[in-house]
């Protein structure tokens, strides 16, 4: 059983029902939509779809949606894409236009006002680059640099300039809304730049009543890579969205960034989610570079909770055995995993609290005993949560009556959550965890089991019990 998740981005290439299945029982644990290119009804339609598959396969997949944020796309263009030719002149106009090899449109209006003469304007992750020549009254002229495709709604980066966009817009509040009403399980907040965005988003929900949704801010632009503590503070966790930090800061420094983020998401028992390329080869091809493999398998040895899919499983060829091959290298890679410095890392920076105490002493325990399972009956996940902080190398059971505790913790390393009946007494509790971990491992007649949680389940806020069991 694989313990780092993923979390497969839902588009055209996967939108059939068939698809999200196939991808269910090849690995996917969340489901990733993304409003910058998906609408209200896009969404509805997966949702209902998931809802379903959860329903006749029992599985507890899980919603993630991103919000449009104060990114610059471009918009459409005749046919949905043109080439532009390094050295030719383009016109960037304010007003939408369809766009052609010769102009194009974008999202932000301001851009005119905000660019400087000799900006440098980067398309597509960075992968078509414009010089700014001139600025006219609707339009800026520009010179491309390097060449390409350009495909209807990609992203724009102006490098070194700060654009005068709100971080909130009436559209990401619309969507902050509609994300609540759906009942989504993780809200992705897109470029955000500080910890004060984080808490817009956050006053947000709180009006609306909903105490649920996990706020997961997406780290693509130096300024949240420099408020990276204050914004861990707040959250829930952090995706670490390569594919605009690279545009924005030099791509050689994103390894490094990624491997300290991780560490200290690990540190503050926050969920790290790294994205973006990690396994692009395969949006046409039907296996990975090793490359691709190595980049999987040295996130899993950082200890990170989720990888993410993107282009690979909205528009690849080959999305259902994408998931399959990346659960492939995530299994493998777990056997190489160093537990005990992961344990050891997370001891030191840990609470000297009941919680902390009993959750170190368990996962330490696991490992000496070789227990098949950490079963972790809880309300609120809090148990579970600490538990996958200290990364045991066996599976979490995360038994809860309530079904958004199921769903929040399906993001969390190790962590296999279940529903179940609210249990009173404390022997039928243990009964149901030993038939639980029979049902969801393979543990046999005779394997161990360490049962830990706060016994009375309803009454008590910290973990107060460990029990170890043969089945
Ligand atoms: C990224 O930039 O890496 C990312 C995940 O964001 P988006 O999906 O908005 O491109």
């Amino acid at each position: 059983m694989k313990k780092t998740k993923i979390i497969a981005t839902i588009g055209p290439a996967s939108q059939e029902e068939e698809t999200l299945k196939s991808l269910i029982l090849n690995g996917m644990n969340i489901a990733r939509i993304n409003l910058t290119h998906a609408s209200h009804d896009f969404c509805k339609d997966i949702i209902t779809k998931i809802n379903h598959l959860n329903q006749t396969l029992n599985t507890h997949v899980s919603i993630m949606l991103d919000t449009k944020g104060p990114d610059v796309i471009v918009d459409k263009f005749d046919g949905g894409s043109a080439y532009l030719n390094s050295g030719d002149k383009i016109r960037i106009y304010m007003n939408s236009i369809l766009g052609d090899s010769t102009k194009f449109s974008v999202s932000y209006p301001g851009l005119i006002h905000d660019v400087k003469i000799d900006d440098i304007i980067k398309i597509n992750d960075g992968l078509i680059e414009l010089t700014v020549l001139e600025k006219g009254y609707d339009y800026l002229l520009c010179k491309v640099i390097t060449g390409g495709f350009i495909e209807d709604h990609k992203g724009i980066n102006v490098i070194g300039t700060k654009l005068n966009i709100p971080f909130l817009s009436k559209v990401d509040q619309e969507d902050v809304q509609f994300a609540s009403e759906m009942n989504v399980d993780f809200l992705a907040l897109t470029n955000v730049s500080s910890a004060e965005d984080v808490l817009q988003i956050n006053d947000i929900l709180i009006n609306l009543g909903n105490d649920h949704i996990a706020i997961i801010p997406k780290i693509e632009n130096e300024r949240a890579v420099d408020a990276i503590d204050e914004i861990l503070d707040i959250s829930d966790g952090v995706m670490i969205a390569r594919g605009d930090l690279g545009v924005e800061m030099p791509f050689e420094r994103i390894p490094g960034i990624q491997k300290s983020i991780i560490h200290k998401c690990h540190h503050m028992g926050k969920v790290s989610i790294v994205a973006t390329e990690m396994m692009s080869s395969m949006e046409n091809a039907t296996r990975p570079t090793r490359a691709e493999v190595s980049d999987v398998a040295a996130a899993v040895s950082d200890g990170v909770d989720a990888v993410m899919l993107s282009g690979e499983t909205t528009v690849g060829k080959y999305p259902a055995k994408t998931v399959a091959v990346m659960s492939r290298i995530i299994e493998t890679a777990e056997e190489d995993v160093n537990y005990y410095e992961l344990l050891d890392q997370a001891m030191r920076t840990e609470r000297q609290d009941t919680t902390g105490s009993i959750a170190y002493s368990v996962v330490e325990c696991a490992s000496r005993l070789k227990v098949k399972a950490i079963v972790t009956p809880t309300m609120s996940g809090y148990t579970s949560r600490k538990i996958s902080r200290f990364r045991p190398s066996c599976p979490i059971i995360a038994l809860s009556p309530d079904e958004k505790t199921v769903k929040n913790l399906t993001i969390y390393y190790g962590i296999y959550p279940e529903q179940m009946k609210v249990v009173k007494a404390f022997d039928d509790m243990m009964e149901h965890a030993k038939e639980a971990a029979g049902k969801i491992t393979n543990a046999q007649c005779g394997d161990r089991i360490i049962i830990t949680g706060g016994y009375p389940l309803k009454e008590v806020k910290h973990t107060n019990f460990m029990k170890i069991e043969d089945l």
